[in-house]
């Protein structure tokens, strides 16, 4: 018997290696837009954290050299603290987020953290250090409990149950029959966009990073979903040094600083209070979202109120 059962148990383990194989290069294909060539430098060292403070010194970058993306960007984020990026579609938000997990190198000036170049540290240490949550993540072919545990492997059930809480996606997951072992992905449960992004922060609950990048969703949320969401993050920032990507002005009220990005440039920054007073770009954007977020709402009441 054991003669059978052995290779049996081998084709088992082999083929679930292959299908996380399969989903974690998915995953990198779909998700991942990365320079292949990045590597570590000979005698690169393990990223030391002790704030951790990120800064931008004159960054520029371009994907293609005929077409700078990023233009002498400088900034800084204090240890603890959050900066959120917004502006017009293609300014070059989400590069700033490849570039902090070193997808691809700058082209001109250094980001670095703690005061070490990120092309001088190990990636796997500095990917370890960043906790990432992106506009779209992609579900593992596998049950939502192993979706979350994912963000750390060794973590308990209680510990997955909590970050579910704390993420507020708990309450869906137990309403679900079989609950946390309920299969998702593509041959699973398909799940909404606001609860795909709810499991990715649980995961990154569970991975607890010091250093944290949200990248928000472009999709619509209802308002609800977009309240839950918005508290789940704003406990998970809470105390980590935070970069935000941010689509909807709301989310951004109570950052540090905000970073106005116009054709790959800071066109302005400052506090939301300072720039509504500076009555510029962000105001504009400001004052065109909340006209939007008004019209929904009376359309919204006439329909349910006729
Ligand atoms: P959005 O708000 O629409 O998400 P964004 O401000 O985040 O936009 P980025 O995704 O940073 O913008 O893209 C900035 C510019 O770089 C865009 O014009 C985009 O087409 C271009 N770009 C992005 N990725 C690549 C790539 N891999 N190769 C070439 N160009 C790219």
């Amino acid at each position: 018997l054991l003669q059978i059962y052995r290779p049996l148990n081998m084709i088992g383990f082999v083929y679930r290696e292959l299908r996380q194989g399969l989903t974690d290069i998915e995953e990198m294909f779909k998700l991942l837009d990365r320079d292949p060539e990045i590597t570590d430098k000979p005698g690169a060292r393990p990223l030391a954290i002790t704030g951790p403070v990120i800064r931008f010194e004159n960054v520029s970058f371009h994907y293609d050299p005929d077409r700078a993306i990023l233009r002498d960007v400088s900034f800084e984020v204090p240890a603890g603290k959050t900066v959120a990026i917004v502006g017009p579609t293609g300014a070059g938000k989400s590069t700033i987020s490849r570039l902090l997990y070193r997808f691809y190198d700058v082209t001109g000036g250094r980001i670095t953290i703690d005061g070490q170049d990120l092309r001088d540290v190990t990636q796997e240490s500095l990917r370890a250090t960043i906790g990432m949550v992106p506009q779209d993540t992609v579900l593992f072919n596998d049950t939502i409990g192993y979706n979350i545990q994912y963000g750390r492997p060794d973590a308990s059930m209680d510990e997955v149950r909590d970050a579910a809480r704390m993420a507020q996606v708990a309450g869906f997951i137990e309403s679900l029959p079989k609950g946390y072992d309920t299969p998702v992905g593509e041959r699973g449960l398909k799940l909404s966009g606001g609860e795909k992004q709810r499991v990715a922060i649980a995961r990154t609950i569970l991975k607890a990073p010091s250093i944290l990048i949200l990248d928000e969703a472009t999709s619509a949320l209802d308002t609800k979903t977009e309240r839950d969401i918005q508290s789940a993050l704003d406990d998970v920032s809470r105390d980590r040094t935070t970069v935000v990507i941010a689509h909807r002005l709301s989310t951004v009220i109570n950052a540090d600083e905000i970073l106005v990005l116009r054709e790959g440039r800071i066109a302005e920054r400052g506090s939301h209070a300072a720039l509504l007073a500076q009555d510029g770009l962000y105001a504009q954007m400001w004052n065109r979202q909340r006209e939007a977020t008004e019209a929904e709402e009376t359309l919204l009441r006439t329909r349910n109120d006729p």
